[in-house]
């Protein structure tokens, strides 16, 4: 029998915070007993727990979601040409990185991970061998979609005209949880816009959306410049990746829609806080700056809207390294004007919800998923970044470091 009782000052249940403390939560074999408000003798615990370890926590919360990461690339990974090398080594090579990247993200508190592609199926693996008792549980799209020469090359197989597409997303929905678009390119920074039009027309881009939905498969399109989010948005896919250049009508369509929004501002905050990197221009620097401003705003736009926000570092990619990288994530949504209720929303029931996934609240007569950290973010947002233990699938897994900021 393992039987655990978890003091704390206050805790978010997942939709709300409770922070009328001291709490007592009592958990038996992954199921939370009860929890108990105010300071309770020892007269007051079910039978059997006179033994019970006893951990003190100041936060307690359930545990965290990352809803867009490339588990294959090791977003710390700063060399051009060693990043480019990389995807010539061994699938056993990438799998270990993999293996190393879900740690990483355990250590930030993230027991739920959505892959969001890689063409190797490292994803695939990953999700099988962790779902056998890991701590974390992953989602995977396995090989997303892209039409032919465009973007995504690392992430994505090729598929051009009506029978392919079918064919593809039919393959996809025997062994993926979800289906990744390749929609539009990236941003040239140094244009400071999507210079290219967008991979799909309306016909395919439409027919992608139905045939996965029919298939029960939840559509997830990588997608920035205001052509491709006009597209995406018509088209109805679940949740808009990345989403730059975005404007406020759209915004009202998406919460009409309730189409998520995955505004992933970590990479190209990398790219504005470390221009020596690339080698970036000052023109290119302001480009960066003023992207980022439009971001921030539209963010906070999304909020006040109802457009359901979910927190995803896109780490993996350049400078966004697992776990740290989805907390800059969620302090970027503080920043953009989210109260951090909505904050901790966003990346714990809020994306359960939506792809369907099981709850992790913190209720009684629920399973534990939960992590405690050292401080309240409620006070102070960097308390995200102060992991104590994580308590996941039955185990606790122990910390003893903070974690620092990277960008
Ligand atoms: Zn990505």
């Amino acid at each position: 029998m393992n039987r655990l009782i978890i003091n704390t000052d206050s805790y978010f249940d997942g939709h709300r915070y409770h922070c009328q403390g001291p709490y007592r939560l009592v958990i038996e074999d992954r199921l939370i007993l009860n929890i108990q408000q105010g300071l309770c003798g020892t007269t007051d615990l079910p039978e059997g727990f006179a033994d019970a370890r006893v951990i003190n926590a100041v936060f307690v919360m359930p545990g965290l979601v990352e809803a867009h990461c490339h588990l294959f690339l090791d977003g710390a990974e700063l060399d051009f040409s060693a990043r480019s090398e990389y995807l010539k080594v061994p699938f056993e090579t990438m799998l270990a990185t993999a293996r190393t990247n879900v740690g990483a993200n355990l250590k930030s508190g993230i027991t739920l991970i959505r892959d969001a592609g890689d063409k190797y199926g490292v994803n695939h693996a990953i999700r099988n061998e962790v779902s056998n008792g890991g701590a974390a549980v992953i989602r995977s799209p396995g090989l997303a979609i892209r039409a032919p020469k465009k973007y995504g090359a690392f992430m994505a197989r090729e598929v051009s005209g009506s029978d392919e597409i079918v064919a593809a997303v039919n393959e996809a929905a025997k062994d993926s949880d979800d289906l990744k678009i390749l929609l539009t390119g990236i941003i040239d920074f140094e244009a400071g816009a999507v210079t290219t039009m967008p991979q799909f027309d309306m016909a395919s881009l439409t027919l992608i959306v139905e045939t996965a939905a029919k298939r029960g498969l939840k559509t997830f399109a990588h997608c920035s410049g205001l052509e491709g989010l006009e597209m995406a948005v018509s088209a109805g896919v679940n949740s808009i990746e990345h989403g730059f250049f975005m404007s406020e009508a759209l915004l009202d369509r998406m919460a009409d829609k309730q189409i998520a929004w995955v505004p992933t501002f970590s990479p190209v905050h990398f790219q504005w806080a470390h221009p020596e990197l690339a080698g970036w221009a000052p023109d290119t620097i302001s480009n960066l700056r003023r992207i980022l401003d439009n971001h921030f705003r539209h963010v906070e736009m999304a909020y006040q809207k109802g457009v359901p926000l979910v927190a995803g570092s896109d780490a993996g990619s350049y400078g966004a390294r697992h776990g740290s990288a989805l907390i800059d994530e969620l302090c970027f949504f503080y920043e953009a004007g989210l109260p951090m209720q909505e904050v901790l929303v966003s990346a714990t029931s809020r994306p359960r919800q939506l792809w369907d996934c099981p709850s992790n609240k913190i209720v009684a007569q629920n399973e534990a998923e939960l992590i405690l950290l050292r401080a309240s973010p409620f006070g102070d947002q960097d308390a995200l970044r102060q992991l104590q233990m994580v308590y996941a699938n039955g185990e606790l897994l122990e910390y003893s470091i903070s974690h620092e900021a990277t960008s």
